[in-house]
C-alpha cells in the first residue's frame, strides 16, 4: 500500500497521520539495479532506533510514555530500546513484546486501556 492511500484510508477513520518515516537503504548487496549510495549500513533500518529517535526529536516525543506497535521483532526491538512499551502483533512470542494482539484494532484497545 502507498502512504497516500494509507493516509487516505485512515482519514475517512478520522485518524490522521503527523509523519511517516522509512528506511531507502538496504544492507545486503548484488540486486540488479541497485542503487549503490543506498547500500550503506544504516542507523534507520530497524531493529536499529534510528527512525524513532529522529521522530522523538521532530516531535518531542515522550518514550516512557509512548507505544511501539509491530507485527515483526524488529519493531518491538527498536521501540523497547528507546523505552516505549511493545504490543507484538503476531502469532508468535516474543520477549520484547510487552502485550500481544491479533490485530491494529486490539492493539489500540489494549494501549486506551492501560492509559
Ligand atoms: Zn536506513
Amino acid at each position: 500500500m502507498t502512504h497516500k492511500k494509507m493516509e487516505t484510508l485512515l482519514g475517512r477513520q478520522g485518524a490522521y497521520l503527523d509523519a511517516i518515516y522509512y528506511c531507502p537503504h538496504h544492507p545486503e548487496k548484488g540486486f540488479k539495479g541497485e542503487i549503490k549510495e543506498l547500500k550503506i549500513d544504516c542507523e534507520c533500518r530497524k531493529p536499529k532506533s534510528g527512525m524513532l529517535i529522529q521522530a522523538g526529536k521532530d516531535f518531542n516525543i515522550d518514550f516512557e510514555k509512548s507505544w511501539i506497535i509491530g507485527d515483526s521483532e524488529r519493531d518491538l526491538i527498536a521501540g523497547k530500546n528507546t523505552g516505549a512499551r511493545s504490543v507484538f502483533i503476531s502469532s508468535e512470542r516474543s520477549e520484547y513484546a510487552d502485550f500481544y494482539a491479533k490485530n491494529l484494532k486490539e492493539a489500540v484497545d489494549i494501549i486506551l486501556n492501560m492509559e
